[in-house]
């Protein structure tokens, strides 16, 4: 099949219903926003804030707080007050902590139904309490946890069973006259997940949460979250976005940036473009690489850095980015904009680059 070249660079969004989590807008009148989950007890508001700080710094739009004790519930409105980004209580199994959660001040409650056994019960009471104090809720099915009588019925947790169960709920909460919901259904298999959002998107209008569940370790977790959720934006789908890895949350949130910068669906930041090396480098292009990204890692500006390993491509990729080297007889070309501006030994190349960076990030305004 041909190519479809109407297809645009940039993904457009599904139109979608909007809602507040504090300042940060969801849905498709808003940028796709990123998620992530403290590890540190909740209860300990000191040390949560505390990451919550080291969140936001690395970028993270909307923090999410568990809450399974008493103690946890009761910190919840002094991480809510003092948090720079809206906190969302994540709730399992008892209802009284949404409550909670919605008095506390917290931008949103995530709720499982699945694993809520009187949720159906409560809806009302939930809808009611969330509508009062404007606080959105997310409907949040995990496969792990899937309502018993969808799993009675479909036997497993299929994409339709997750679509399902999560429509369901929808339902019984608009029948409450309450709205200002997203949902999400994540599951561990990216296949199934995709085609659960996919159901899911072609349903509804309600904003969704994207995640693949228990993804893994850094790096499994990275693919499998990066492969589901271009597939998904890729289409539309998709208005917030949690990548979930065993590895410290900050982790969880960088990958998520990046995965939204490659899709075009956030402005760029400073981005290494650097050649994979072959028989031909003349010069150890991982170390080089390596060495600049730390050496210019956090820098604020949209810069594109090249780092190629020899003069076959590395003149044209140099040239093409803000700024550049191509290496070769011991010695690094460095290109700013298109021009060699100096030629330097390689010892200097790492050095170079950093000033020059620098300089034109000044040169951006940028200190
Ligand atoms: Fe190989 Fe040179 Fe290309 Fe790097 S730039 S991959 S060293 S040919």
């Amino acid at each position: 099949t041909a190519v479809d070249l109407a297809v645009p660079t940039t993904p457009l969004r599904r139109p979608t219903r909007q809602l507040m989590l504090g300042g940060v807008g969801v849905g498709s009148r808003h940028p796709v926003s990123v998620q992530s989950m403290t590890t540190t007890v909740t209860a300990d508001a000191q040390a949560t804030l505390q990451q919550i700080a080291e969140l936001t710094a690395a970028g993270c739009d909307i923090v999410r707080v568990a809450c399974p004790s008493r103690d946890d519930a009761e910190a919840l409105a002094e991480i809510a007050q003092k948090s720079k980004i809206p906190v969302i209580a994540d709730i399992h199994f008892q209802p009284r902590y949404v409550f909670a959660a919605i008095e506390a001040g917290c931008a949103g409650v995530r709720v499982n139904p699945g694993n809520i056994k009187e949720f159906d019960d409560k809806i009302k009471e939930i809808a009611q309490a969330a509508k009062e104090a404007g606080t959105p809720i997310r409907i949040g099915v995990n496969a792990g946890s899937l309502d018993p009588r969808i799993l009675r019925k479909f036997g497993k947790a299929t994409p339709e069973a997750l679509a399902e169960s999560a429509l369901r709920e929808a339902e019984l909460f608009a029948e409450h006259d309450f709205h200002d919901f997203k949902i999400s259904v994540k599951h561990h298999d990216p296949m199934v997940m995709i085609r659960a959002y996919e159901l899911l998107a072609a349903q509804c209008d309600y904003p969704l949460h994207l995640g693949v569940t228990e993804a893994g370790p850094a790096f499994q977790g990275t693919v499998k979250s990066s492969v589901a959720f271009g597939a998904l934006l890729r289409q539309g789908i998709g208005d917030t976005i949690r990548v979930s890895l065993s590895a410290p949350p900050v982790e969880e949130v960088k990958v998520g940036i990046q995965i939204l910068q490659s899709l075009g669906l956030r402005p760029r930041r400073l981005e290494i473009v650097s050649c994979p090396s072959c028989g031909r480098a003349q010069v150890d292009v991982y170390k080089l690489a390596e060495e600049v990204s730390a050496g210019l890692e956090g820098l604020p500006v949209p810069l594109r850095v090249a780092v190629m390993g020899c003069v076959v491509n590395g003149p044209g990729e140099a040239r093409e980015a803000d700024l550049g080297v191509a290496s070769g007889n011991g010695k690094g070309q460095i290109f700013v904009r298109g021009e060699v501006v100096k030629t330097v030994p390689e010892s200097k190349i790492v050095e170079t680059l950093i000033e020059e960076a620098l300089r034109l990030a000044e040169e951006m305004g940028v200190d």
